[in-house]
This record gives C-alpha cells, structure tokens and sequence, in this order.
C-alpha cells in the first residue's frame, strides 16, 4: 500500500506494478485536492542548475534526467519532456547573488556561457550581461500528474480517497492501514509517499521523519509560445515557459506553513523580480496563481531507504521531486527486490 498520491507514491507504485505483476497495489489520498504540491510544481527538470557537479544530489538528480525519457516511453506517458535548455543569468554591476550562482554552475563540464549577439539569438528577452547555459528540460506537471494517474489504473492499481489516519502493527510489521472514513485496508508493504504531511505519517508508523512544508507560491502570465525559448533559472526567481500556458514565474519559499493562501502582491514581487532579467514579463497578462507545500527534511535531501521491516519511506524530495520521481520509483523497488 502506498499511502501518497502525488508523483512520488505513483512513480513508486507504477514501477512496483510493473515489477510485480501479481501484487495488489493500492494508493490512498486525501479526498480533498490530492497531490496538490505534485500538480503545483513548474516542472523543471534542473538538475544542472539547483546542484553542483560534486554532491551526491546532483549525481542522482542527473541520473533522473538521463532516465526520464525512458520513464515515459516505459509507462507510455504521452506528456511532452521539452528538452529546452535552461539559462542562469548573471546581473551587471551589484547583484553579486546573480554571479555566484552562475558561477556554481559553470563548473558542470555541459555549461557554456553565452553573451553579446549569440545571448540575443539564443533567447531575444533576457536582458543581462552574460548567461551560463546548461542541460534541462521541462514537462507540464499537472498532465504529468494526470497521465500517471491513467497509467496507474490501466495497471489495475486502485485508489482509496481518504488520508491513512491509523496504522496497525504485528511485531515490527505494519499489518493494516484505517483510512478517514473507517475503510480497513490489511498490507504486505507499507509505503510512506505522503510529501509535506510524512511527519504525521512518520508518527503512526513510529519512527521520525521530520519533514516540514516549505510553501512555494507562483504565478502565471499568458505568452504565446516561443516568448522564451529556455527555462531562465537565476537565483531568486525562475521563469518556466509552458506549451499553450505562458510562462510560470516563480516561486516563494516560506518555511512551516500549510497557509493555502495565494496573495496578489505575492504575485507582483514575483513579477518584479522576474523583470530584472525579462522586462517585457511585467506588460504580460496574469493567467492565473497557485501555491504548493514541497516537503524538505533537514538536509535538503530525500529519503528513499527501509525503515522498518516492510516500511519504505520516500520522501523529502523539497525542489525537485518532479526531476526525481523516476529514479525514486525505480529504487524503491530494487529496495523491495533486495529483500523479497
Ligand atoms: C511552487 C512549486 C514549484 C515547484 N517546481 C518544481 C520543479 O520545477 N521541478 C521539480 O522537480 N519540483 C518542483 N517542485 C517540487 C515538487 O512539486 C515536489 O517535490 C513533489 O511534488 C513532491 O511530490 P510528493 O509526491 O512527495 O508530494 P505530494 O505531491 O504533496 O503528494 C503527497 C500526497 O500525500 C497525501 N497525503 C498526505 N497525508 C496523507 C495521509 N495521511 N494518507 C494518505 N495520503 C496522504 C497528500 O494529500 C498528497 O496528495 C515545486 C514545488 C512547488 C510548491
């Protein structure tokens, strides 16, 4: 049982169900916007700009990103994986945040930096100096959302609305999940892919997962296809563009708060600080804005591992669980063939 519906417990369980054809696979969600943080995310696949070439996230992240186009073609996922590019500016003159992200990132042996006429070309709106170019790609989340939903049912995996809200144990096992609404459900496998709400979870299975909600709130512009031809990724804000949906600018990082509310002058500080680098994004109409809870355990980094004899945790995948969620499926289930 995956208790999680969002792109982490689906990748999982799509992957399980692929594995092991014979299992029951059931995910259960709250019935209230389920996977809200998963369908709330640009969608960036930015391992090159949100990691440097020595950290073990990096190394899994790009493994991700080498990975996601087979993921899609393996599960026959139609959403479309723009492989578009992403470019970090960096700023004349003062903002010196501009140029050390920049300068982090031109350590990857894929970056190129580009300035003068061939910035231009590349990308007519951004107006800085110079721009470190690097590998990245981007996928619409919510259709990613929705097609691995699809996916799921066609494996015969079954959805149960209704967070988990008691679990039951036999020994060091997990036996059995109660949902809200008093459903029994009895398991094999416990999975805990539960994103910025895992603490909770962590508790009923009782052991620690201390992830907390880091609030991210964004907003969208209308633009017709091709205003940006890369994903710009500067260090206090990003613009996204979106096949048939403008840009996404983003993204608010607001630490231990579940507050659902999107604020407009929230919007316009993100607008603001977006024109920096693309003035013409402040004469764009807004679209629409949303917000979303990225689950973050202290060290910024997941946990794909046992934590108990048939509890697998997955979860604290913070900025990046779009970029992560096919490896993460794929190594939850070496972890169950380790020990099956
Ligand atoms: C504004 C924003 C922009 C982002 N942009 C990007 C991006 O560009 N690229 C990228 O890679 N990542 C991005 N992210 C991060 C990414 O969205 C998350 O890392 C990812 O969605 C986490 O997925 P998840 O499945 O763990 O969590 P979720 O999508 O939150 O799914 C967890 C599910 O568990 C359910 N649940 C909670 N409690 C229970 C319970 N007791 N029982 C059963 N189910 C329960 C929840 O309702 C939820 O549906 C962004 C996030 C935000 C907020």
């Amino acid at each position: 049982m995956v208790a999680g519906g969002g792109v982490i417990g689906l990748s999982c369980a799509l992957h399980i169900a692929e594995e092991f054809p014979n299992w029951r696979i059931i995910i259960s969600d709250t019935a209230t916007r389920p996977a809200v943080t998963s369908r709330a995310a640009a969608g960036m696949l930015a391992a090159y700009a949100e990691f440097d070439g020595d950290s073990k996230l990096f190394q899994l992240s790009r493994q991700s990103l080498e990975y996601y186009p087979d993921f899609m073609a393996r599960f026959h996922l139609g959403t479309k994986l723009y492989d578009c590019g992403i470019l970090i500016p960096a700023l004349e003159g003062s903002d010196e945040g501009a140029d050390e992200n920049a300068n982090l990132a031109s350590k990857h042996a894929e970056a190129t930096w580009l300035e003068g006429e061939a910035l231009r070309r590349a990308e007519p709106q951004l107006s800085c100096r110079r721009a470190l170019r690097v590998p990245g790609s981007i996928v619409n989340a919510r259709l990613l959302h929705d097609d691995l939903v699809k996916r799921a049912c066609e494996y015969g995996i079954t959805f149960h609305s209704g967070r988990v809200s008691s679990l039951e144990r036999n020994n060091e096992r997990i036996v059995a999940a109660t949902l809200e609404d008093g459903e029994r459900i009895a398991c094999d496998h416990m999975i805990i892919a539960s994103g910025s709400w895992s603490q909770s979870l962590g508790n009923l299975a009782g052991i620690d997962l201390p992830v907390i909600p880091v609030k991210g709130q964004v907003v969208s512009v209308s633009a017709p296809d091709g205003f940006l031809r890369h994903m710009i990724h500067a260090h206090d804000v990003y613009l996204a563009p979106r096949a048939g949906e403008g840009v996404i600018v983003g993204a608010t990082m607001e630490e231990d708060t579940f507050d659902e509310a999107v604020l407009s002058d929230v919007n316009q500080q993100l607008l603001a600080l977006a024109s920096k680098y693309v003035p013409a994004i402040c004469n764009l109409p807004i679209r629409d804005s949303w917000c979303g809870f990225r689950p973050k355990l202290p060290d910024g980094a997941p946990l794909i591992a046992w934590q108990g004899s048939n509890l697998l945790v997955a979860t604290g995948h913070y900025r990046n669980g779009i970029l992560l969620a096919p490896i993460t499926g794929k190594m939850v289930t070496a972890l169950i063939r380790e020990r099956s």
